[in-house]
């Protein structure tokens, strides 16, 4: 048996005892937990409360037939994908074995069966399943990753403008504020002119830290440029987005740089706009605001924030 197998939880349903004593023995000599039901509706139940990586479901069952059974299962979440191997009569069944496999049936098995067949069956399907969620997490990884910039993790433009637009449409269908902050830092060509391009990536690194770790669960930051962040501030009126713009500008700029002479510190820049200042708001128009109110503030000598009402 293939190793990771071991222990894969499988739910045998099958009203007639015999089959049902069977399947258990021969499948817990294999090394799988298992769980038996005689009836639809327990099956539901137990799959719902002990989590199957596979059933093997009997079309025939006392109370509710084995399709309705699948169909209910394919129509919750925690059971949508879970592979499931139908046993079905030889003369009997043929329609109702089609209508299994469009249901969402992985599988059937007729009856009477080789037990050795059911057995490659049932480890064929774990396999495929194993495989299926591999590829299903290595998809989200793979837009995770595809969505951050490479130093700083956070996301880059194209995302946080993409997560912007959406929080526009949220923040307008459910009549809540919404903020955002574009923060640049100051003379940071400087940081590289003087102790080259490595030390002012590790500022950036660290500036970013410093950024998700001081904005709550449901705010989001990207890296808009260079040393140009923006931050979106869901359910955020535009005086408690200064307020926050203010202690960023303070946490920044009392951040102790290893790589920099000691006393030396990194300012930033912060303009500050909110939805609901102009009638069609979009993502360009509210960070061109931002971008304003910043170079605003670089304007009157920097290290400031500047909110921009109309
Ligand atoms: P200001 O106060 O007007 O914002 O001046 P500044 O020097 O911060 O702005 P400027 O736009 O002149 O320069 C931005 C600098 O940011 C230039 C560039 O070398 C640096 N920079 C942009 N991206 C990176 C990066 O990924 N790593 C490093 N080390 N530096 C970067
Ligand atoms: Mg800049
Ligand atoms: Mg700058």
């Amino acid at each position: 048996m293939d190793p990771d197998h071991i222990g894969a939880r499988i739910l045998i349903v099958d009203d007639d005892e015999h089959i049902a004593k069977g399947l258990d023995y021969a499948l817990t000599q294999q090394g799988y937990e298992t769980n038996v039901q005689y009836t639809g509706k327990a099956t539901i139940v137990a799959a719902a409360e002990w989590g199957p990586d596979l059933l093997i479901l009997d079309l025939k069952l006392p109370d509710i037939d084995g399709l309705e059974v699948l169909a209910e299962l394919r129509s919750r979440e925690s059971t949508a994908n879970t592979p499931v191997i139908l046993l079905t009569a030889a003369r009997t069944d043929p329609a109702s074995r089609v209508e299994g496999l469009q249901l969402g049936a992985n599988d059937y098995v007729i009856k009477p069966y080789s037990l050795s067949e059911l057995l490659a069956r049932v480890a064929a399907n774990l396999r495929m399943a194993r495989l299926t969620q591999r590829l299903e997490e290595m998809t989200h990884r793979l837009a995770d990753v595809a969505s951050r910039d490479a130093l700083t993790g956070l996301y880059h433009h194209g995302k946080i403008m993409e997560k912007l637009s959406m929080e526009i449409y949220r923040a307008a269908r459910y009549g809540v504020a919404l903020s955002c902050i574009m923060i640049d830092l100051d003379k940071f060509k400087s940081i590289n002119d003087t102790f080259g391009h490595q030390v002012g990536d590790e500022v950036l690194i660290r500036i970013s830290n410093i950024l998700k770790d001081n904005c709550r669960k449901t705010d989001m930051v990207g890296r808009y440029g260079g040393e140009e962040f923006l931050m979106i501030l869901s359910h955020t009126p535009q005086q408690s987005a200064c307020a926050k713009a203010e202690v960023l500008k303070e946490k920044i700029s009392e951040e102790h740089f290893v790589s920099l002479p000691h006393g030396s510190r990194i300012t930033a820049s912060f303009g500050v706009a909110s939805l609901g200042q102009s009638e069609d708001d979009d993502a360009t128009a509210l960070v061109k605001r931002a971008d304003d109110a910043m170079y605003a503030a670089k304007a009157a000598g920097g290290f400031r924030v500047v909110c921009l009402t109309p």
